[in-house]
């Protein structure tokens, strides 16, 4: 017990701050936790999971054109978008009144309102009937993060991915700048949903970091599907025209426009909530720094997710929450193992993957395996649908161990969070072998590629 008023107050009521901050009133903790907007965060309100409904729905088209080789006739079909949209925020509504009642049951009270710190044990709250100043021994900051806009000429005419999952009407033709996550994720959302769509990324190819053939292959797999990737391109000025939009690219083209969606990768959200006037020191990009505790510069405030810019993952976050809370409620002191943490791009098809790149592999290693297979799927043999499936292995050659898995296809992300168990516990090529698959599935090329590609070659 302190003086206090709180035990623990976090700023912030996303994943990170949430899962924090419940688990310590769960522990006897006296917390409260401060949020200007709905509770719940970039992942329920304006990322994962409205993003994904939109994946979801944008599958069903695909499922329409699949169906009448498998003998079903289909009368015309039509998309309406605000239908969507407002089932997606009746979802959303739900799961805000879930987290509302989850803080409610752990004796977490949860101030609606911007918080700032004053000093270290004190925040303010700008609350709708005013200021109020709340103290605590420790505080957690949990502001995430937030879309970024290059300085391009005409930028305030693009929208970001939050205002992407809310308009009000579909449009027709989208420009989509950026090649990572969220750029190729609303490509495949966008075009599913039959807009035209057009991508501009100033690198060669998509999502920098991940493995090439993943690149590659979505790449390829996009193209197909009518997206049009502008790579080695970027875009020079958005301006308004009669007719919506035009946006004007390094290539020398205008490109008309009903909607331009910046995804430009994102910043931390840690300006103007007095950080460093309380001593918390950012790192330039303004991400709080932390130690391996998720210690701040100040001894009694902490930071998780994104808005330190370690690993910005909803479950990454919610584990660096819960080990901070194991370590201050539960005498049990925890880090998070940033290990071979398993990711998916909700791109079409899904990118699920875990471990390392070819290239960080070699880099690391020296002498890899390397087992790949790309195939068209069972259910494409009779559908006529041209997509394939890429699926790949990189093991240490040295140890057998399998320390890269990546797959593009239908149900990546689902195969993949299993086979990162399989790399969590250090499994051998020669594990992978002796597991006997399912059949017929696409996850069974795991266990039974058999030649090595340099082998093989
Ligand atoms: P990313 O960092 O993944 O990608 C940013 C993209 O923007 C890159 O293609 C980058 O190009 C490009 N870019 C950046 N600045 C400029 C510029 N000035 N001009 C032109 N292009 C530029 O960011 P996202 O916004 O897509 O996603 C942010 C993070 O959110 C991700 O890293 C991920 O951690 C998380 N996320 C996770 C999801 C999931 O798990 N499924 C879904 C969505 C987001 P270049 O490659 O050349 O650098």
């Amino acid at each position: 017990m302190t003086d206090h008023d709180f035990d623990l107050l976090t700023i912030g009521a996303g994943s990170g701050g949430v899962a924090a901050t419940r688990r310590a009133g769960a522990h006897g903790a006296r917390a409260a936790i401060c949020e200007e907007d709905r509770a719940g965060g970039t992942c329920v309100l304006r990322g994962c999971i409205p993003k994904k409904l939109l994946v979801y729905a944008a599958h069903v088209s695909g499922e329409i054109e699949d169906a009448a080789n498998y003998g079903w006739s289909i009368p015309e079909t039509r998309f309406d978008w605000p239908t969507l949209i407002a089932n997606k925020n009746t979802e959303l509504a739900r799961l805000n009144g879930i987290y509302n009642k989850m803080l409610a049951d752990a004796g977490v009270e949860l101030v609606p309102g911007r918080g700032r710190l004053i000093d270290a044990h004190t925040v303010e709250i700008e609350t709708a009937s005013g200021p109020r100043r709340a103290t605590a021994e420790t505080i957690l900051i949990a502001t995430g993060g937030w879309p970024s806009r290059p300085a391009i000429p005409g930028i305030e005419h693009a929208i970001t991915s939050t205002e992407a999952l809310d308009l009000a009407t579909f449009p027709e033709r989208v420009v989509v700048g950026g090649g990572g996550y969220i750029a190729v994720e609303f490509c495949g959302i966008f075009r599913h949903l039959g807009a035209q769509v057009t991508e501009i990324i100033r690198a060669d190819h998509i999502l920098r970091g991940f493995d090439e053939d993943v690149r590659e292959h979505l790449e390829a797999e996009m193209r197909g599907q009518g997206i049009d990737i502008r790579a080695g391109c970027t875009i020079d000025g958005i301006r308004p025209d009669r007719n919506g939009l035009v946006v004007t690219c390094s290539d020398g083209t205008d490109i008309p426009a009903d909607a331009v969606l910046c995804a430009m990768g994102r910043v931390p959200n840690t300006s103007g909530i007095g950080l460093e006037e309380a001593g918390v020191e950012l790192r330039p990009n303004g991400a709080v720094m932390v130690d391996e505790w998720s210690r701040t510069t100040v001894p009694n405030i902490y930071a998780v997710g994104d808005c330190t810019d370690r690993v910005n993952l909803t479950p990454v976050a919610i584990t660096e929450g819960r080990a901070l809370v194991e370590t201050l409620y539960n005498d049990n002191p925890r880090t998070v193992d940033y290990a071979d943490i398993p990711s998916a791009v909700f791109s079409q098809p899904p990118i699920g993957t875990v471990g390392l790149t070819e290239a960080a592999a070699r880099e690391r290693y020296g002498e890899v395996a390397v087992y790949r297979s790309a195939f068209r799927p069972l259910k494409a043999t009779l559908s006529g649908n041209q997509g394939r499936t890429m699926m790949k292995l990189i093991v240490d050659a040295d140890t057998d161990r399998v320390v890269g898995c990546h797959m593009v296809g239908d149900d990546a992300a689902e195969i993949i969070q299993g086979v990162a168990i399989a790399l969590k516990c250090d499994a051998t090529k020669a594990q992978f072998d002796a597991t006997i698959g399912i059949h017929p599935t696409a996850a069974e090329e795991f266990v039974t590629m058999y030649q090595a590609l340099e082998a093989a070659e």
